[in-house]
């Protein structure tokens, strides 16, 4: 009776995962912030939960990793090569060739919610929420404010699904007063709403804070990207030895920043010279993100039950640009992986980029695949890895569909492609629809 019920509690999918993505999250900050009494969510996560060094591939681009994260898989079977292909082709989920984590949850009747994350426009029809990455419309925060494709329309179709949701996110956004009162206002104030990311990081946030609790979803994603856009820019101030080195020659940063500015890119900070006064300020950019993003790891966790595992991962850290010392930080290729709550084993391990997504489908009960070059971490999460499938590519029909995994079976699922124009009233794709997705 007892083994009857522990084998029909191992089979049945029954944890629940939120991960909680923090594009460019460095360890150095992290520690150098919790070793003087700060960040107290993360700090916590840390003391009760796995730290994993987390090693991702080259080359090091957000798209990329972010899509290997969700799916197991490398950029030559996913399908993402990064930002665009160089010939004119913006890279979206459209190029998607895989499952990812939310697919296959959803495929299996449980609920998710995804908010934000990246290569998810345009926003597949899942059984829940998601909020693409496009919602949010915003630039880089170096891109030149006056260049002409500033706020020319882009396609704004499919940001969410279902399309509903749209119109319940939008009074979600933060709004002037709640940018005025922030810590971070300082920095808004300097770069412009649609340059600098707090607002579309916060409306990520609330938008998951928003959906999870009545979404009884067992898998949730959130994608914040504004660690990533501030380190690129004022990473090196935060380091004492640049900082110090500054300070000795000034003159040497201003002709590094003026040698350094491109077309079409903001001038970059203190080209025209910086005293110590700013140089304390532009120290404070990345450390004050931090902050920031330790509330919402503070704010994600307090939703989430004890059935759940919280996961908080990055795609690559940051580091002091060897060609550019003075000015700029770089993409470090050591990754932070943190694990609290439910089945997780405290400890430290080492892990590659390729185990995140079987651990997922391990916590999750649901099979990985077996062509998926990661291991399930049973070191790190007491887990019962579920038999693999063969492989979680996707399949012409299920690429058409947007579901890879049998949940096509799902009645559900099918009225809602079929009322969308995915599917037709047979289940066979729309070719008018489907035109753009590629063919394996
Ligand atoms: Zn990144």
């Amino acid at each position: 009776m007892l083994l009857t019920l522990l084998l029909a509690c191992s089979s049945a999918p029954t944890g629940k995962v939120v991960v909680l993505g923090l594009d460019g999250l460095e360890y150095t900050m992290l520690d150098r912030l919790i070793g003087a009494g700060e960040l107290p969510h993360l700090a916590r996560l840390m003391k009760e939960g796995v730290r994993g060094e987390m090693e991702v591939t080259t080359p090091i681009m957000s798209p990329i990793l972010w899509t290997t994260i969700a799916s197991g898989y490398p950029a030559e079977v996913h399908g993402i090569g990064g930002w665009t292909t160089g010939r004119g082709h913006s890279f979206s989920g459209a190029d998607v060739q895989v499952s990812r984590v939310w697919d296959v949850t959803s495929g299996s009747d449980a609920a998710v919610v995804v908010s934000g994350w990246l290569m998810t426009w345009p926003a597949s029809p899942v059984n829940g929420f998601m909020l693409s990455e496009r919602f949010v419309w915003s630039y880089p925060m170096n891109k030149d404010p006056d260049e002409k494709s500033v706020g020319v329309a882009v396609d704004r179709a499919a940001t969410t699904f279902p399309d509903s949701l749209a119109a319940r996110a939008e009074p979600l956004r933060p709004d002037d007063a709640w940018v005025a009162a922030h810590p971070l206002a300082y920095q808004v104030k300097e770069y412009g709403a649609p340059f600098h990311p707090l607002l579309r990081d916060e409306t990520h946030v609330r938008v998951f804070e928003s959906l999870w609790p009545e979404a009884g979803g067992r898998f949730g994603g959130i994608y914040l990207n504004g660690a990533d856009q501030v380190s690129h820019l004022y990473w090196a101030y935060s380091d004492p030895g640049v900082q110090d080195a500054i300070r000795k020659d000034p003159a040497a940063h201003t002709a590094a920043a003026q040698a350094a500015s491109k077309p079409g890119r903001r001038a970059l900070p203190y080209a025209d010279g910086i005293d110590v006064e700013q140089l304390e300020q532009a120290g404070r950019y990345v450390p004050d993100y931090y902050r920031y993003l330790d509330t919402v790891v503070g704010r994600v966790w307090s939703l989430l039950d004890a059935d759940t595992t919280l996961v908080v991962v990055s795609d690559h850290g940051f580091r002091v640009s060897s060609a550019q010392p003075l000015i700029n930080g770089s993409h470090n290729d050591t990754a932070v992986f943190l694990a609290a709550g439910r089945a997780v084993k405290p400890g430290k391990i080492k892990l590659h980029i390729y185990d995140v997504a079987p651990t997922l489908y391990a916590l999750l009960g649901l099979p990985a695949a077996s062509d998926m070059p990661g291991q399930v971490r049973t070191d790190a999460f007491d887990v019962t890895p579920v038999a693999p499938v063969p492989t979680r590519r996707l399949e012409r029909v299920a690429i058409e569909s947007g579901a890879a995994d049998g949940g096509l079976a799902d009645q559900q699922l099918r009225d809602q492609l079929e009322a969308l124009g995915y599917i037709d009233e047979e289940g066979l794709p729309n070719a008018s629809i489907g035109g753009s997705r590629r063919q394996e």
